[in-house]
């Protein structure tokens, strides 16, 4: 995949949080403090303008992007998102191409990131509700023989079954946990955002 497709995808990602933005409010009102929405608006607007101009190479594309997210997003989402992708960069070739052992390897070192910081388990009602499973079928996709372009589509086309697989659950993790059962009946506006980040995959070009 060419840092080409790469930054079209992140501006992609930007462009649909953009337009979710008062839908991740409104669910965060429900069981937070109804800033999700706009808070990851405007570190992705960031995100976009900085796509738009670069060329940097794949590691440097992640690096800034990660940059951008961690100084404008704020609260949990921005600290785990900035972290994680830093995280990946230093993992990530200088390079303007990256293959599928790559990709699969940056999906693992940034939901090994997420999970070490914010210590979220399976089933905690956070986005972690949508990148543990991400991890493991896109794994399982490969191992069946999936292209890594393949693998990619099979998780986008599951990641909102995961994130709406949070309504029923109880809060472990973040502001939510402070319900405790009363924030069950609720979609987690954290696992919706990532659910939208994996779906942007199915419109991007085979790259
Ligand atoms: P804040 O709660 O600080 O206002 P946001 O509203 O931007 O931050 O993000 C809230 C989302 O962050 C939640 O919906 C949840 O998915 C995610 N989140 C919160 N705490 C954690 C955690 N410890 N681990 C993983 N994800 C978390
Ligand atoms: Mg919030
Ligand atoms: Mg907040």
């Amino acid at each position: 995949m060419t840092t080409e497709t790469l930054r079209h995808f992140w501006i992609r990602f930007a462009d649909r949080i953009q337009g979710a933005q008062d839908e991740l409010n409104r669910l965060d009102a429900a069981i937070g403090d109804a800033d999700h929405g706009t808070n990851f608006a405007r570190g992705l607007a960031r995100v976009k303008a900085y796509c738009q101009a670069s060329e940097d190479d794949w590691s440097d594309a992640i690096k800034a992007i990660g940059m951008a997210l961690l100084s404008t997003v704020g609260g949990a989402s921005g600290a785990l998102w900035g972290s994680g992708l830093l995280r990946v960069a230093t993992r990530l070739p200088h390079a303007a191409d990256a293959d599928k052992a790559t990709l699969t390897e940056a999906i693992d070192v940034f939901v090994t990131a997420l999970k070490e910081r914010g210590k979220a388990e399976l089933g905690d009602k956070t986005m972690m509700d949508v990148w543990l499973p991400a991890r493991e079928t896109l794994h399982e996709r490969l191992d069946a023989g999936d292209s890594g372009w393949e693998a990619l589509q099979y998780v986008a086309r599951h990641a909102r079954i995961w994130a709406e697989a949070t309504i029923p659950l109880t809060a472990k993790k973040g502001r939510a946990a402070y319900l405790g059962p009363r924030s069950q009946g609720h979609l987690d506006p954290g696992a919706l955002s990532s659910a939208i980040w994996w779906e942007c995959w199915l419109e991007e070009g085979v790259a």
